[in-house]
């Protein structure tokens, strides 16, 4: 195993490709992923970078899986459960299981962030029309989240 994956600039690392976020869908927009250590590293959990390019989003989803967000670059809001907060680079996000997230970068700025993630998880649910009926009874949720 190569100890170090050296930083290259521009948000990339030596030997971790640039990939799409999920293989298929319409439910996000402009969203990049690189794996920078997994199971290569010994891990039984992933260190992944995103990068969500100005105006964009995340899928609206919720797991049995948690995940813990460091913001890194740019800037944007997230909605974790009931609640939207303004993020900026070094926050750090808990997202805890079953709990409705997305993330939006700002309408001039990327949303870049690393997220660590269980190796063997569930997969993501997005909202049902009675789930996203639930979430519009709120009307700043109505207005922030995107299908
Ligand atoms: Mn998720």
């Amino acid at each position: 195993m190569k100890p170090l994956l050296r930083y290259q600039g521009d948000f990339q690392w030596e030997g971790v490709p640039v990939g799409p976020y999920k293989a298929e869908g319409t439910h996000f927009r402009d969203v990049t992923r690189q794996v920078l250590l997994g199971p290569d590293a010994g891990l039984r959990c992933e260190l992944r970078y995103f990068e969500i390019e100005p105006d964009g989003h995340s899928t609206l989803e919720r797991h049995d899986h948690a995940h813990a967000v460091v913001i890194f670059r740019g800037a944007g809001r997230v909605l974790v459960g009931a609640e939207i907060f303004d993020v900026r680079p070094f926050d750090l996000v808990r997202i805890g299981p079953q709990t409705w997230h997305q993330f939006r970068s700002a309408p001039g700025a990327p949303l870049g962030f690393l997220c660590l993630v269980d190796c063997a998880r569930d997969r993501p649910v997005q909202p049902t029309r009675a789930d996203l009926g639930a979430l519009r009874a709120d009307s700043q949720i109505a207005a922030f989240i995107r299908t």
